[in-house]
């Protein structure tokens, strides 16, 4: 595909058609609310939820919405020739959060996949619908290239599936029967898992008055106030979700803090009862306390006496990962997710499947991902500076390692699609 045609979560001036995968702000940098650029295609659910995050935005009639499974052709021209020229795109659920699709791609150029942010729960029925419509639009057709939420790919990335890390959080709930309960989300995502809570607990579950309109949007009427006094279950936004907040909190009641990340925290284990157990992630943690339960590592862990974290994530682990690639076999693969090569570039672990070299002789000629301006460790250096020089009482294990998903996020946004084929 010619450089100029179409962008895929980059917002910047220069192409025909632009695709946003989901409405996290690591995927709308550069999108305002003065957007001008050119049509803006995206899933009926965040239609409805755009102007919760652009409410002055003017163009409403730049919006495009793609149903689900359903192929689409985009009439285009060719920057070079100036001949049209046509794109085909549909849309499927990337089980990631509302709203959330990948963008199947193809025409002259091949086929090609760009997931966004996915999880590949085979056994949800949700993503067995998205795995049907996939399999149906590829069917007798190679996948060329294959551009992919890597922020897991590592085997050390090894987590349950949602259903049993909501379990996990129902019972650390339930084993703290006279704690207040805050637990930390971002401004779209884990609806599912605070929709479990509350119908397990029967109770309904404090958010801010954004997050509750949100809310609202979503379907979800009854179960979400923002009056405190109607329960002791807060969900907070995950930048107001510290050790100081949870140590405030606890000045006046105590209160214990709920983490939901695929990322591995610290290992201390959860001992209450019921607990989900499954094989432990083996880097990133430093503490040394674990045991085994059943002959397998726990894996809900506890920051300190009041943080928990609990192993739900809304983007793959490494075996769904796999799973995925071997199941589209893809000629070419590229991680969307800029990191340490080492331990997050799909190749590494996928390379061996099909020889990844030989397809840019060809109709892909020349695709090229722009390197992070900064690497995570330098940001992270910098980081640190700020708080010695801040003099807070951060604890900075706990620190480094919510800004190391922060700085993914960030670095993330120098890479998406800036490849010839997506961007201008
Ligand atoms: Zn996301």
């Amino acid at each position: 595909m010619e450089r100029g045609m179409i962008s895929v979560d980059r917002w910047a001036q220069g192409s025909q058609a632009y695709f946003l995968t989901h409405l996290h702000a690591d995927h709308t940098v550069g999108l305002t609310p003065t957007w001008k650029w050119g049509p803006l295609f995206c899933s009926q659910v965040t239609a409805k939820l755009f102007l919760t995050k652009f409410d002055q935005f003017n163009k409403l009639s730049l919006l495009r919405i793609l149903d689900l499974g359903r192929w689409y052709s985009l009439p285009l021209f060719s920057p070079s020739s100036g001949q049209p020229v046509t794109i085909q795109v549909m849309a499927i659920d990337a089980h990631h959060c509302p709203g959330a699709v990948m963008y199947l791609f193809r025409g002259e150029f091949g086929c090609m996949l760009y997931t966004g942010d996915f999880r590949w729960e085979t056994v949800d029925p949700r993503a067995e619908i998205a795995r049907g419509m996939l399999l149906e639009a590829l069917k007798g057709v190679k996948l060329d290239i294959l551009y992919l939420d890597n922020t897991y790919c590592d085997p050390s990335y090894c987590f349950p599936s949602r259903e049993d890390a909501s379990r996990q959080v129902v019972d650390i709930i339930s084993s703290h029967p006279n704690h207040d309960i805050v637990i930390s989300i971002d401004s779209l995502g884990k609806e599912d898992l605070l929709f479990y809570i509350s119908k397990k607990l029967k109770t309904k579950i404090w958010v801010w008055p954004e997050r509750l309109r949100t809310m609202h949007l979503l379907g979800f009427q009854d179960i979400f106030t923002t009056n405190t006094s109607l329960t002791r279950i807060r969900a907070i936004p995950r930048y107001s979700f510290s050790m100081e907040t949870l140590q405030a909190l606890n000045l006046m009641r105590p209160t214990v803090g709920i983490m939901p990340s695929g990322l591995p925290w610290m290992k201390k284990i959860f001992s209450g009862p019921g607990n989900v157990v499954g094989p432990s992630p083996s880097h990133g943690v430093t503490c040394s306390k674990t045991r085994k339960q059943n002959g397998v590592l726990a894996i809900t862990e506890i920051c300190n006496e009041y943080i928990y974290t609990v192993p739900y994530s809304d983007h793959s682990c490494f075996s769904e990962i796999k799973k995925f690639v071997e199941l589209l076999q893809p000629t070419d693969i590229r991680g969307t997710v800029s990191s340490s090569p080492s331990n997050v570039e799909p190749r590494n672990f996928f390379g061996n499947q099909k020889p990844f070299g030989e397809v840019r002789a060809g109709k892909h000629e020349g695709p090229q991902v722009r390197s992070p301006i900064e690497t995570v460790e330098s940001i992270l250096a910098r980081r640190e500076r700020i708080i010695k020089r801040c003099g807070r009482l951060i604890s900075r294990h706990f620190i480094s390692r919510l800004d190391r998903v922060r700085l993914l996020r960030r670095l993330r946004r120098g890479i998406k699609i800036t490849d010839s084929e997506f961007s201008p």
